[in-house]
């Protein structure tokens, strides 16, 4: 097989997280009774005429902000025309040449980031060419012999983002997808659920010979349900891509399904049946434009990028891995900085939160939003070990106990007297005993052997039900063993 690179560039739908729906007042929502929540405006009654949603349209400028897109002070809706089931009016609401959003970019990669198989992704800027706004079409489902159609998802608000044909590996479209998704949830803009259909994602595929030739013929894919489905789906692509170019065959723009349990893709429709949209302007709707101290206050307001928050997070002393850890979720990452809004050590309240949370939390089928234990609470337990009031040790039978009760740590440890014991006296009270009844050891320690300090350290520990303070353990026995 001869050697080709690709051409990628992907065509991203994201449903805008609002109260209601994009041009009516019906809730925008996900899993109810299938057209509960339709009217006559999504149902595209005659006589009825839609009002754009503000908030969708400010989350789509954010979403563009966030992609350092141009905003433009002037645009518009256009209808596009489609005759189908899933879209009543048999046109949608969209935007053509006008979009919100132009010319932005999203930067993946950097030296020592590995892609998705693996291998090292060196930095790389990927353009943005738009972003506009338009109505989710139904949702419509094929069962045996028979169709469904459900208008709830009829005129939610939904965003397409479309990216330049800069990517040139299945890694790269990975990253890129992986990175759009982190600033959508970080700006609030959506939810981005691949799973709940809140963020599609269509790829776009071309091979040439070498990266001075001109684009090659582009094959459109679609029905990509996961981020590992698009990978595989691109690298299945170059496959057979290759091959048809190989054989001397010329390739036709058309698009293509995708089988994930059979890894191929599979010819949906050529070229020459593509529709004709006939776009034009909505006349039902007026053109939207921004002043620049709207465009000022947008951008005073934009929320922190998970990039910098990893920068932020490393700066105060946490590791690259932890700060990735913490960030990866928009949700974590509010848990986190939450409580270390009061903590000293926010490096061990990482720790706490990654190993020792996290491990409760999946144990127990829950995500962040759902913890029992509350970022005050969190904050609380790991002051405590921090402060030496008990053990680490200590603080790990702590943590379930508060799990399990949503008790603070403070409350735990008293009730069943955990606090450690620093009492000088107390303390010598267990290192004697441990001393009386392991006379070998301490002939061992005396005849010049180090190592069984820990051994007896351990001894004292027990004893004290693991509420000594190992240091002043130490300290202890090794004055009394001089
Ligand atoms: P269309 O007019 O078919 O919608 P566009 O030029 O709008 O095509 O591009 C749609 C998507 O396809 C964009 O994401 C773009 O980056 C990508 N694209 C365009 N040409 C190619 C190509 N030759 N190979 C791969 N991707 C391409
Ligand atoms: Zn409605
Ligand atoms: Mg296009």
């Amino acid at each position: 097989m001869s050697n080709y690179e690709a051409v990628i560039g992907l065509e991203v739908h994201c449903q805008v997280r609002t109260a209601s729906k994009m041009f009516c007042s019906c809730a925008n929502t996900f899993g109810a009774e299938p057209n509960t929540h339709t009217c006559p405006v999504c149902m595209g009654y005659p006589g009825t005429l839609p009002v754009p949603n503000k908030e969708a349209i400010r989350k789509a400028v954010i979403a563009g902000l966030l992609t350092g897109c141009e905003i433009a002070r002037f645009s518009k809706f256009d209808r596009k025309s489609y005759f189908y089931p899933d879209l009543p009016k048999n046109y949608q609401i969209s935007q053509y040449d006008m979009p919100f959003c132009t010319d932005g970019c999203i930067n993946v990669g950097g030296e020592g980031v590995k892609g998705f198989s693996g291998d090292e992704l060196p930095a790389k800027r990927i353009g943005i060419t738009r972003i506009h706004l338009e109505e989710d079409p139904a949702k419509l489902s094929h069962y045996q012999g028979a169709s469904g159609a459900d208008y709830n998802r009829a005129g939610v608000p939904l965003i397409e983002i479309v990216s330049e044909p800069d990517m040139r590996t299945a890694d790269e479209a990975y990253a890129y997808l992986t990175s759009l998704k982190e600033i959508m949830q970080y700006g609030n803009i959506s939810d981005c659920d691949m799973e709940k259909g809140q963020m599609r994602c269509d790829v776009n595929i071309s091979l040439r010979k070498s990266s001075s030739d001109p684009f090659g013929t582009k094959i459109e894919l679609k029905n990509l349900n996961s981020f590992r489905a698009v990978h595989r789906a691109i690298e299945y692509e170059m496959w057979r891509q290759a091959q048809e170019l190989d054989a001397g065959r010329t390739l036709r723009q058309e698009t293509r399904g995708w089988n994930d349990d059979s890894g191929e893709s599979y010819l949906m429709r050529t070229k020459e049946q593509a529709h004709d949209y006939r776009y034009f302007p909505d006349p039902d709707l007026l053109p939207v434009t921004f002043t620049e101290e709207e465009i000022s206050e947008f951008k005073a307001n934009l929320p922190e990028l998970p990039a910098a928050m990893r920068a932020r997070l490393v700066a105060g002393g946490l590791t690259e891995y932890d700060a990735g850890v913490v960030t990866a979720d928009r949700h974590l990452a509010a848990y986190f900085d939450e409580a270390a809004k009061s903590v000293k050590n926010p490096k061990l309240l990482a720790n706490w939160i990654i190993s020792e949370l996290l491990r409760e939390l999946s144990a127990a089928g829950m995500d962040i939003t759902e913890s029992p234990i509350t970022p005050a609470n969190m904050a609380e337990l790991v002051n405590a070990v921090d402060g030496g009031s008990i053990s680490g040790k200590i603080g790990k039978d702590v943590l379930p106990e508060m799990f399990a009760t949503g008790k603070g740590a403070n409350e735990i440890i008293k009730e069943k007297g955990l606090a450690q014991v620093s009492d000088a006296g107390a303390v010598e009270g267990f290192v004697d005993q441990a001393i009386a009844a392991n006379p070998a050891q301490v002939e061992q320690y005396k005849a010049g052997n180090p190592k069984v300090l820990q051994f007896l350290v351990g001894q004292v520990m027990k004893l004290s039900k693991g509420k000594a303070n190992p240091k002043l353990v130490s300290d202890i026995l090794a004055e009394k063993l001089k």
